[in-house]
């Protein structure tokens, strides 16, 4: 619906609190825009989500935000069959794991201390655009600001109204904690576990917390095994899992990142900036397609498009609202293109092959696995670990 009102009262109005919107609302107030938040929960609230953070997040947060981490990963395991697995140690850590409900609460106070007015357990429900601003109502009231920022997540109402071209790929995933101290050897030496046995065209994980584990699959191929047959068998074959009580996971889409998003340089057009209104993190589907990290592109994706507003109204001749579709492009467009095609490559390769491959060349995989944990330490790119697979693959013909 569109109409014309007043002058705003806010600059910027996020809607949804998480990540993505708390990192933006942060930025928006530090750079003195006045910023009203909502999210319809209030905060600690639980979120599904195996709180994995890439390593490399150390560049784009503050110092403090180690206080909310649970643990230090300096270890991966990957296997892809009973037996078999690689583990690739660092120095430094190559994962940092945190639980949703502290790191979300801790990114929504940094908000609050800058200015970001927040409004919890009050939920959007319907944008109205207009010439001036844009009206955001929830069922207490109607709020008017000059631009509004969706970052109300996967199912998110911002999108749904203002963004017929939206992107729709949803991966099915399904996530458990396990609770208890010290479990076992993996919390105490705290490694992550991928599992590409785990899921038919996807993968399981076992990531190590302070009080316990978070457990789940990913399905990333559509038509696939059903996600909760996958779940039982990850749980009934793991070994390191006999013996322990594994609670009823639960199912949440992740939006990963399409095809259409990656395959041409202009596809984010439109998708991200309509009129007056954003959208970030999972709203967005800015979700890496090769492993589902979600959390970092959520918080990068709130600052750029926090960097675009500040532009704009510092200079409106010059900036756009639309230069976020651009800096997306710029930090991720070529990222997800290469992940999406790993992802084909890893996951529509039957299991056997990846089986026999990590036998036959056991200290190539090896290589591989290594540069991918530098990847998530931010010393490599997508991008570079692709050419070096490509300069190893066409070495005995150059
Ligand atoms: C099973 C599973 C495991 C995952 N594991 C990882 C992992 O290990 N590492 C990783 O990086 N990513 C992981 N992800 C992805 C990650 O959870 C998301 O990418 C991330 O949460 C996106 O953050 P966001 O801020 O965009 O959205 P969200 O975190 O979903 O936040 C959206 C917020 O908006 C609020 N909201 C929704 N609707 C409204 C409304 N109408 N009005 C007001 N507020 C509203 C919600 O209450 C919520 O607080 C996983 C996802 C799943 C499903």
């Amino acid at each position: 619906m569109s109409t014309s009102f007043s002058s705003p009262a806010y600059d910027v109005i996020v809607v949804g609190m998480g990540p993505a919107g708390a990192s933006a609302a942060y930025e928006l107030s530090q750079g003195g825009l006045s910023v009203l938040a909502f999210d319809k929960q209030a905060h600690p609230r639980y979120k599904v989500c195996g709180g994995g953070l890439s390593a490399r997040i150390t560049k784009i947060l503050p110092d403090d935000f180690l206080s909310v981490v649970e643990q230090s990963v300096n270890r991966v395991r990957f296997t892809y069959g009973e037996q078999e697995s690689f583990l690739i140690q660092s120095s430094e850590p190559i994962a940092y794991m945190v639980m949703r409900q502290n790191f979300d609460q801790w990114l929504v106070e940094k908000a609050r201390q800058v200015g970001t007015v927040i409004h919890e357990d009050e939920a959007v429900l319907e944008i109205q655009s207009g010439d001036q601003g844009v009206d955001v109502l929830t069922k207490e009231k109607r709020y008017r600001s000059r631009v509004v920022i969706g970052a109300d997540g996967v199912m998110s109402s911002v999108a749904q109204q203002c963004f017929p071209r939206r992107f729709l790929r949803n991966i099915p995933a399904l996530e458990s904690e396990v609770p208890g101290e010290s479990l076992h050897a993996f919390q105490q030496t705290p490694t992550a576990l991928i599992s590409l046995q785990a899921a038919k065209k996807g993968y399981g994980w076992i990531f190590p917390k302070q009080q316990g584990l978070s457990l789940g699959v990913g399905e990333f191929v559509k038509g696939t095994k059903r996600p909760k047959q996958s779940f039982r068998d990850f749980i009934d074959h793991e070994a390191l899992l006999s013996g322990l009580m594994v609670p009823a996971p639960m199912g949440y889409p992740i939006p990963v990142a399409s095809a259409q998003a990656y395959r041409k340089r202009q596809a984010w057009a439109g998708r991200l900036v309509c009129g007056r209104t954003m959208l970030v993190g999972d709203a967005g589907h800015l979700v890496d397609p090769l492993l589902g990290e979600g959390i970092y592109y959520a918080i990068r994706s709130g600052q750029l498009a926090a960097r675009s507003v500040i532009d704009m109204v510092a200079n409106p001749s010059t900036h756009r609202l639309s230069d976020y579709e651009r800096f997306v492009e710029n930090e991720f467009g070529q990222e997800f293109r290469v992940a999406g095609r790993l992802g084909k490559i890893i996951y529509g390769l039957p299991r056997s092959t990846h089986r026999w491959a990590g036998q036959r060349f056991p200290g190539a995989y090896q290589r591989v696995l290594h540069r991918y944990c530098e990847v998530l330490q931010g010393k490599e790119t997508y991008q570079s670990l692709w050419n070096r697979i490509l300069q190893r693959m066409y070495w005995p013909f150059a």
